[in-house]
């Protein structure tokens, strides 16, 4: 392990904001990195896999997982739909010196800065703008129309808490962000 000094990395944003996009390019990056696999009450999509993406859950066994206190933050992120980070993925990892990284929505980003502050950057992707998120959505062809518009609904709240994080990287361009973001994570992990 090259870099093990047990932080904690956050990307934060409106859905389509570019998380995925920059947690795959963070991954190939730092070797050791752990990405903190959330629990989720959605379906899965094609191609995603129970234990990788997300752990897939029920209500039933969500309920269960909030009684046991698994979860160190969870939210009702869209319509009926939760989604929790679990416990067992951080404080493991963390004792053993890895960078954690973490793809959540606003409130759950803040809530773990708030758990682990001066150890955790909390980074949200911003996009250039409403038309351009709404695109890349309608382009990524995994949310219905309905669900692409409940994901642009909650988009204004989520924008309002910009001013908490310690970073902002607009996603624009996609090489420019990327490089913004890998100084801002350089800069944190020095
Ligand atoms: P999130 O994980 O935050 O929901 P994604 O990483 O899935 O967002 O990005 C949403 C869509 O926009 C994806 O199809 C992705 O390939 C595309 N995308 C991300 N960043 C850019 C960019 N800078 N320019 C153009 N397309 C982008
Ligand atoms: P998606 O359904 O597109 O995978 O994710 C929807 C939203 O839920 C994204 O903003 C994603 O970052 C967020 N999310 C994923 N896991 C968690 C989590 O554990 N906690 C919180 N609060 N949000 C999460």
């Amino acid at each position: 392990m090259t870099r093990s000094n047990g932080r904690i990395l956050i990307l934060a944003s409106p859905s389509g904001g570019g998380k995925s996009t920059m947690k795959a390019r963070l991954i190939e990056l730092y070797p050791d990195l752990h990405f903190s696999v959330s629990a989720t009450t959605r379906k899965p999509r094609p191609g995603e896999t129970h234990g990788k993406e997300y752990f897939f859950l029920s209500d039933a066994k969500f309920d269960d997982a909030i009684e046991q206190g698994d979860f160190l933050e969870w939210e009702t992120v869209y319509n009926g739909t939760r989604y929790g980070t679990l416990r067992s993925q951080v404080d493991h990892y963390l004792k053993k010196g890895y960078i954690i990284l973490f793809d959540v929505d606003v409130l759950g980003a803040l809530s773990i800065k708030e758990a682990y502050g001066e150890q955790a950057l909390a980074i949200y992707l911003k996009p250039p703008s409403p038309e351009i998120l709404r695109e890349r959505l309608q382009k990524r062809g995994t949310e219905s129309e309905d669900q692409i518009a409940e994901r642009l609904a909650r988009a204004d709240m989520e924008l309002s808490y910009i001013p908490k994080f310690d970073s902002v990287v607009v996603n624009n361009d996609l090489e420019r962000a990327w490089e913004e973001l890998k100084m801002v994570v350089e800069t944190f992990l020095k």
